[in-house]
């Protein structure tokens, strides 16, 4: 049994990572590229990550029957109000990228819990008719020094609690295995196999 996906990301990092944990299920996993689809940049103004994925996969409702998958992660720090949480991406482009957010945080954290969560949300769209919802949590902290050539994203600064590295610091295989974006994508994948919609 054949299940076909279509991700709505313009991230080919997220994307990847999508496609190496659903495709040995038997799930065809499809970019926006792979359709010639392109909506441009989507505003993701809501206010929680479900919201923000909900408006990611109703941008692309009037264009495929097709299920349709989005993620949206963020990452709280404890010592930072749970921050940047929702802003996430826009805390580092404000900054003017990865290094220098990295730096920000290091900053503000000296002398402080590193306690952080990263959270991923991912809503499904055209298999039920309403959304589907899965989430998870993961527990870490943040590194005292960037580390690892992995990954994307603040993947050089989270130290994931259950393997006691950075993400970056991981394998694909590894990350896939612990992140939020892996644990969540799990429970997605046993709720295709208890409706059998796959093998
Ligand atoms: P979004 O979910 O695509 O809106 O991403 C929010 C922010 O989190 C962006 O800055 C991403 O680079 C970052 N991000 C998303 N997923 C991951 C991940 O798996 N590791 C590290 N950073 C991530």
């Amino acid at each position: 049994m054949n299940f076909e996906i279509l991700v709505a990301t313009n991230n080919a990092h997220k994307l990847q990572e999508i496609r190496q944990i659903l495709s040995p299920h038997h799930i065809t996993v499809y970019g926006m590229k792979d359709l010639n689809i392109d909506i441009g940049e989507v505003d993701e103004n809501g206010k929680t990550y479900f919201d923000n994925a909900l408006i990611k996969v109703k941008a692309l409702q009037n264009i495929t029957k097709m299920p349709i998958l989005a993620d949206d992660t963020g990452l709280e720090i404890k010592a930072m109000d749970n921050g940047p949480g929702l802003f996430t991406a826009r805390f580092a482009s404000s900054l003017g990228g990865y290094e220098n957010a990295f730096k920000e945080i290091m900053n503000r954290l000296e002398g402080k819990d590193r306690y952080a969560e990263f959270v991923c949300d991912i809503v499904i769209l055209n298999v039920e008719d309403k959304p589907l919802r899965f989430e998870a949590r993961i527990p870490g902290t943040i590194a005292t020094n960037v580390k690892g050539e992995g990954g994307f994203g603040y993947d050089p600064i989270f130290i994931n609690k259950e393997l006691n590295k950075t993400y970056a610091s991981m394998s694909q295989e590894e990350k896939n295995r612990v992140s939020h974006r892996g644990k969540a994508l799990k429970k997605f994948l046993t709720y295709l196999k208890i409706n059998n919609l796959i093998d």
